[in-house]
């Protein structure tokens, strides 16, 4: 099991996405990740790089860099030194978070863990399912070419939910394009409604210049609704806000 992992950076923010909008979390942000979404939003943490930044004073960018990989000792250290009063979660997120079950599972952390995941791995879900509070799982639709096996990533990321739904407050979360339609999200819809119809669903417009229209979120929002009890347009705030 391994004690070192590659963390691309480590700060203490304000979650900007899914049900937990608005919450303050340390946010410890993995690199590695088996996908590559078009939209991906943080290209950097994919890749092993020889130092991670650790900021110092939340919110004022002043990073200073340690080497990779970090030690669970000090990944530890480096949490506990940026919790705050009004801090609620430490946000395991990525790059892909589960591709460091075995590092995540030796923390020894007295704060709740949120997940931030693309749900790909459900055996590594299997392994953390009992030390996470809150799993927030994407499924990644196929025009977001995340992956040239997108039957099978989907089976994955409905498993992942199934499993994380059964310890831990779990909701989804799928980046709507332009291109989205009613027929690529269905697939989604059903898997999720065949595991509880109220899993909460979080339709989340991508950040981009080609903006999604509101008629288009309205139309999938009703399209979930038919399906699922709690459907949700949440936009990604902290980019509104100029926050990491
Ligand atoms: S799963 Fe997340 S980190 Fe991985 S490529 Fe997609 S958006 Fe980027």
């Amino acid at each position: 099991m391994s004690s070192n992992a590659h963390i691309s950076e480590i700060f203490n923010s304000i979650q900007g996405e899914g049900l937990f909008v608005g919450t303050r979390q340390v946010f410890v942000r993995f690199e590695k990740c088996q996908l590559h979404c078009a939209y991906c939003d943080t290209p950097q943490s994919r890749n092993i790089s020889r130092y991670c930044r650790v900021e110092k004073t939340p919110g004022k960018r002043d990073f200073y860099n340690i080497e990779n990989p970090l030690n669970k000792e000090h990944a530890e250290e480096l949490i506990r030194t940026l919790w705050s009063p009004s801090t609620r979660h430490i946000s395991m997120t990525g790059g892909e978070p589960l591709i460091h079950a075995d590092f995540i599972k030796k923390l020894n952390l007295e704060y709740p863990l949120y997940i931030e995941t693309n749900a790909g791995f459900p055996e590594k879900a299997g392994e953390l399912k009992d030390m996470i509070a809150i799993a927030s799982c994407d499924i990644k639709l196929p025009e977001h070419g995340s992956t040239d096996h997108y039957t099978e990533l989907l089976k994955n990321e409905l498993e992942t939910i199934s499993i994380f739904y059964e310890t831990s407050k779990t909701f989804v979360k799928v980046i709507i394009l332009p291109e989205t339609t009613t027929q690529s999200i269905s697939p989604a819809v059903n898997g999720v409604a065949s595991i509880d119809s109220n899993i909460p669903f979080i339709l989340q417009p991508v950040t981009s210049k080609q903006k999604v229209s509101s008629e288009l979120l309205l139309l999938l929002m009703d399209f979930a609704g038919k399906k699922l009890k709690d459907v949700r347009v949440i936009p990604q705030t902290h980019r509104m806000m100029g926050l990491l």
